[in-house]
């Protein structure tokens, strides 16, 4: 049955309780989209826009944009697509935005950062996005990257907003976002951890060095604490924004687009850390949809507990590895 299991995936992402965490895919242009469709996908968690114009040396036309996106979302009817504005800087260089000489390219001027040197380019691609989203029948969810503080989080809310799009979103991939969810999700309406880069930017360890590997790795506890605390910021930020109500309006989601999705033993903890849906290349989500549904979100819970106890990412993922019989 494993097997079989491993070769395809259903579309309901659920642990062994029933308790539903919706599987997506990332993609990085239409015909990734397709191959993420056919592998019944739930939606995309993670467009990577820069992708679509990695080497340019002039910003994307207006039709262009559209048309890019909308190739996307039409792999999607009804489903939630969630579009990354452009990624520019360090591992992904658009010449057009990012300046290459710059001495440290993963802590410069990069993702959202690019909207204070380049003021224009975010406006005009949320523009084409919301033309795009009009286009196709896809629920269309926006977010920016690299953003560090509630305060970025609000001006791109604001322009999400003028460009007509209700559902703006942070990716929280640097620690200072990590530990202060609960400010930024007063602004927008979901948080993606992308746990490449949040892993980085703990570890102090840059993502590209293999030398570095060891220090680079999600299953480090300090990496899973930020974790940790972005959830509860999120609980947090629910629980202080009811306002009289007498029941707190329910947490906003929290997601995962990093690498560390796609480790099946890695999303059971991150599971248990209470994140809501996980985004991974679609090869992946066959292997994470099997091991998550071998085990309860009370089993998810205490382990993604021993792991965040753990004191090393080894010890963490040999002690994780150990109590999903699926695995071994
Ligand atoms: C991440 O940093 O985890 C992420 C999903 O974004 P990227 O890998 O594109 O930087
Ligand atoms: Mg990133």
């Amino acid at each position: 049955e494993q097997a079989s299991a491993l070769g395809t995936f259903d579309g309901v992402g659920r642990l062994a309780d029933g308790t539903l965490l919706d599987l997506l895919a990332n993609v990085g242009g239409t015909a990734d989209a397709a191959a993420a469709a056919g592998a019944n996908a739930q939606g995309v968690g993670l467009l990577r826009t820069e992708f679509c114009f990695l080497g340019r040396d002039t910003e994307p036309g207006h039709d262009e944009q559209v048309a890019a996106y909308k190739g996307v979302l039409d792999a999607f009817p009804g489903k939630k697509v969630v579009i990354r504005t452009l990624d520019a800087g360090a591992d992904k260089p658009l010449p057009f935005l990012t300046d290459s000489t710059e001495p440290n390219p993963a802590l410069g001027v990069r993702g959202y950062r690019t909207d204070t040197t380049s003021p224009g380019v975010l406006a005009r691609q949320l523009a084409a996005i919301a033309d795009a989203a009009t286009q196709s029948n896809a629920i269309v969810w926006v977010m920016a990257p690299m953003i560090a503080t509630a305060q970025e989080a609000a001006t791109f809310a604001a322009l999400c907003a003028a460009a007509g799009l209700s559902t703006p979103g942070v990716m929280v991939e640097i620690p200072s976002a990590a530990l202060t969810s609960r400010h930024l999700l007063d602004h927008v309406e979901f948080a993606s951890l992308g746990t490449n880069d949040l892993t980085q930017y703990t570890m102090a360890a840059d993502r590209q060095l293999g030398a570095l590997a060891s220090l680079n790795d999600p299953w480090q506890p300090a990496v899973l604490a930020l974790v940790q605390a972005t959830v509860e910021g999120a609980a947090a930020q629910a629980k202080h924004s009811g306002g009289s109500a007498k029941e707190a309006p329910a947490a906003k989601p929290v997601s995962v687009c990093g690498e560390a999705a796609a480790d099946p033993a890695l999303a059971v903890v991150l599971a248990g850390l209470g994140v809501s849906s996980l985004s991974m290349a679609a090869r992946a989500i066959p292997a994470v949809s099997c091991v998550l549904r071998s085990v309860t979100s009370q089993e998810a819970r205490q382990l993604a507990h021993q792991a965040l106890g753990a004191k090393s990412a080894l010890a963490a993922r040999a002690l994780v590895r150990e109590a999903l019989p699926i695995l071994t």
